[in-house]
Order: C-alpha cells, then sequence, then structure tokens
C-alpha cells in the first residue's frame, strides 16, 4: 500500500471514530467499475457484510434513512461484461439493488477510453443485449455518456449530444426512463451538471465521496470508490462514510496551492 494511502486510511479511521458521535443519517453511495473472476468471492463478501449491517437502498434514494445503521447505495461504472459474470449472483443473493452506468458508444466492446482503473482494459463492455437481459428486480440503469468523454472539455453541442443521445438510446433498448448520469472520471463543472439537466436527468453523480442527508433533493451525488480487493475494515469504513473528508481536503490543498 502507499504511503499516500496509508496516510488517507489513517485519517478515515480518525474520521470514522468522530463520525459515530454524529448520528445524523447520511446515505452514502459507492461505486465500483470491473469485478473480476478472482474478485468474485471477496465481492460476495462485502455484499453479505452491507445486508447484514447497512440499510440498502437504490442511489437516486431520497427518503427517510436509517439513523441505527449506514445508508449504502451501491453503483457501478463502465457496464463491464465482469459484473454479469461475477458480481450480478451476489447482488441477487444478498438482494441489493444496483445502479449501473452505461457508455452507450461501447456496447459489445473493449473499453477505448483512457482507463480509470488499471487492469480495465482487458474489460469488455455488455452488449445492448445482456444490458436489457439484467434482472430488474435488481439492476436499474443509467448513463456513463456515449463516448466516455471529458464532458468538461467538450464544446457545448458535443457535451449535449453525450448526454442527451446516451438517454435516448438506453430508453429504446430498456424500454424505461433513463434520469440518471454518472460523469466519466467525475469530471464536471457547474456548465456540465446545467446541461445535464437541461436534457432530462435528474440527479448526476460524481467520483467525490459525499454524505447525503435524509430528503436531499440537490441534483448532484457524490460516492466513495469501492473495490473487492479492499481490507473488510476499509470497506466496513467506507460504508460509514469514514472517506467524507477527502473533497474538503483537496479543495484546502488547491487553496494553498493558489496562495504560494
Ligand atoms: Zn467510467
Amino acid at each position: 500500500m502507499s504511503l499516500k494511502q496509508t496516510a488517507k486510511n489513517a485519517i478515515a479511521t480518525g474520521w470514522d471514530t468522530f463520525g459515530r458521535l454524529n448520528t445524523t443519517p447520511k446515505l452514502t453511495i459507492i461505486y465500483y467499475h470491473a469485478v473480476t473472476a478472482d474478485a468474485a468471492e471477496a465481492f460476495d463478501a462485502q455484499m453479505a457484510y452491507l445486508r447484514r449491517t447497512a440499510n440498502i437502498v437504490p442511489a437516486d434514494h431520497q427518503g427517510l434513512l436509517d439513523p441505527a445503521r449506514p445508508n449504502v447505495a451501491v453503483t457501478f461504472d463502465d457496464a463491464f461484461r465482469s459484473v454479469r459474470e461475477n458480481a450480478l449472483a451476489a447482488l441477487q443473493r444478498h438482494r441489493i439493488p444496483a445502479t449501473i452506468f452505461v457508455p452507450t458508444g461501447w456496447l459489445g466492446r473493449r473499453p477505448g477510453w483512457q482507463m480509470e482503473t488499471t487492469g480495465d482494459a482487458a474489460e469488455v463492455v455488455m452488449t445492448g443485449e445482456e444490458l436489457a437481459a439484467l434482472p430488474r428486480d435488481v439492476v436499474s440503469f443509467g448513463s456513463h455518456t456515449v463516448d466516455h468523454p471529458h464532458l468538461t472539455k467538450l464544446a457545448e453541442a458535443a457535451l449535449d449530444d453525450q448526454v442527451r443521445r446516451s438517454r435516448e438510446v438506453l430508453e429504446t433498448l430498456l424500454g424505461a426512463p433513463i434520469d440518471t448520469l454518472a460523469f466519466p472520471y467525475g469530471d464536471h463543472n457547474d456548465r456540465v451538471v446545467e446541461r445535464a439537466q437541461a436534457a432530462g436527468y435528474r440527479q448526476v453523480y460524481t467520483v467525490q465521496p459525499q454524505p447525503i442527508r435524509a430528503g436531499d433533493r440537490s441534483i448532484k451525488r457524490g460516492r466513495t470508490s469501492a473495490d473487492p480487493r479492499d481490507p473488510p475494515r476499509i470497506f466496513a469504513m467506507k460504508t460509514r462514510g469514514a472517506f467524507d473528508w477527502m473533497p474538503m481536503a483537496s479543495r484546502l490543498k488547491s487553496a494553498l496551492k493558489g496562495r504560494s
């Protein structure tokens, strides 16, 4: 483990201890990418842990939260086939609702975008048929754009096309309304959020940890990165929002940089 990761985990441990004193219920949304065959067992153990200890809700949940337990939602970015092959059984066994965010320009292909996680280059995005055949009592869908670009780098017409067309493709394919979007790389700014809202999205998801309060109506929702290989203690802390301090730390860091 890198020194940086060790330091992050140490801060999270402190935050976790302190956080247990705060009884305001909050929702933590976690996100995964691939679940490889050799990680299937570890993923199953994480879902079993969630079922045992947490109140599990869909990512777009806006209602009441459980004050006595962690409230957790599970999401997957990129719609990799390995999720169907190695994670779906665990989701079904433990009755965990999950949202899969789909880059519609890559259906049935190896991801050709700049990878977020090393190792994912060997993955394949599910085909339209595979997505449509997933059990809807467990899986719901959101957009992850068409091409998986950095949205902040696009001019308005291209940005509109990425968020609108992916939504249309998914709605036609799945016969269900699509009104959530996960930003590729979490890359967004106010303009991107505004264009997503104009395209009909009710909620958009980032990759910055964020405690979400009961009744939250804001369009933007933060998420915490999870991996089947997370050690049980770290995964447990993630579900309790122990990494929620991270966006604050990066804001502080850029503020300090700006001063020098
Ligand atoms: Zn992605």
